[in-house]
């Protein structure tokens, strides 16, 4: 059994509101990962097989490493059909927003969500929230929006309910979110809800192969590439920075996706707290960061770079040159020298 953890006068409030919707938007943050496709396509795909329209729209394609998720195909890019995305954000009645907790994480949807006359409701689990959506259901606490989406789904009632291809959706964030039960997953109920979702017969093994291990050729050899020319290392920092330019994206024919992971990959190295990856995009400097040991990279790329994320996995977006960018990061690591002494890596 799963203990309560979102109170039951928002339980109360949300199953009016779907009860009451008759077209449902689901949408997420920029550049969605699994949790964000999971969360808002598993509960579209509940939401459908209970006769409701509901509809998945995000500000931009999904990476192919998303493509195996059941019913991908019926997410609406704005980026690439403006017209039809916003056509069923107008004729929504009801628009939840999973997994970011600002607007401007919306990035070229935000007026657009803002301006419509649908109720919003915000499912997320980042710490601190706006206060824009008519219901606000924010846990911190919780490993990934999918765990939260789901622990809803048992609270209304309709477990029962729940597809398979739902529940396949649903454990994709699990996954992703938690590095496959790695991190974020100190919780014990967070194997309860595992364990219900398997009960609904989800392919975990295909999950991770799919949305986790599986590269293409010039993916590997673009990281491979990074580590080997692209890593500095800042001992008396204990970080490690990786840079990718424009013209190496192109050398290795880059695809939305082809660098995930990169940027946790120097953590392995004993001693390194936390890890930077600065990409040049083509309208920012793109901006991942990791850390261990409750690092809080989320206070760095906010003061830095006005982004934001959870203490150990965050991010942000620079308007500037990949050097400026670099540059700002290195001058600031002095000034974050202090949290390196907090949660001491090893006890011997
Ligand atoms: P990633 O490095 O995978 O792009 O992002 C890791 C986490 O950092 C995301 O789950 C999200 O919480 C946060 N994040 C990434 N990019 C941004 C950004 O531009 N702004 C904010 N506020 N958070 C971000
Ligand atoms: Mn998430």
């Amino acid at each position: 059994m799963l203990t309560k953890k979102v109170d039951d006068a928002k339980i109360r409030m949300l199953c009016g509101m779907i009860d009451e919707a008759e077209h449902i938007v689901l949408t997420c943050h920029v550049r969605p990962d699994g949790d964000a496709v999971g969360s808002t396509l598993g509960m579209a795909i509940l939401l459908r097989s209970i006769g409701k329209k509901a509809v998945v729209v995000t500000p931009d394609l999904p990476p192919r490493s998303l493509s195996f998720l059941p019913e991908a195909k019926e997410v609406v890019a704005y980026s690439k059909y403006p017209d039809f995305a916003k056509r069923l954000l107008d004729e929504s009645d009801l628009i939840l927003c999973c997994d970011f907790n600002k607007l401007s994480r919306l990035d070229m949807l935000e007026p657009l969500v803002a301006g419509t006359k649908g109720k919003k409701v915000l499912i997320d689990h980042h710490e601190k929230p706006d206060s824009f959506a008519d219901l606000t259901i924010s846990c911190p606490d919780m490993s990934s929006t999918c765990e939260l989406m789901f622990r809803l789904i048992c609270d209304l009632g309709l477990y029962q309910e729940l597809p398979l291809d739902a529940a396949t959706c649903l454990t994709t964030g699990l996954i992703t979110d938690t590095r496959n039960f790695s991190v974020n997953c100190s919780d014990p109920e967070i194997y309860t809800v595992l364990i219900k979702l398997l009960e609904k017969g989800v392919d975990k093994p295909m999950i991770v192969r799919e949305a986790i291990e599986l590269k293409s050729l010039d993916s590997l050899r673009l990281q491979v590439h990074a580590l080997d020319h692209k890593m500095e290392i800042f001992e008396s920092h204990s970080a490690a920075v990786i840079t990718i330019g424009k013209e190496e994206l192109e050398r290795f024919n880059y695809q939305r996706g082809d660098t995930e992971g990169l940027v946790n990959v120097p953590l392995s190295v004993e001693g390194i707290r936390y890890s930077f990856f600065l990409r040049e995009d083509d309208d920012c400097i793109k901006v991942s960061a990791r850390s261990v040991n409750s690092f809080p990279v989320n206070k760095i790329c906010e003061d830095l770079y006005g982004g934001g994320g959870h203490v150990m996995a965050a991010g942000g977006e620079f308007k500037g040159s990949l050097d400026e960018c670099r540059r700002i990061l290195i001058e600031s690591m002095p000034s974050y020298d202090r949290w390196l002494e907090t949660n001491s890596e090893r006890h011997h």
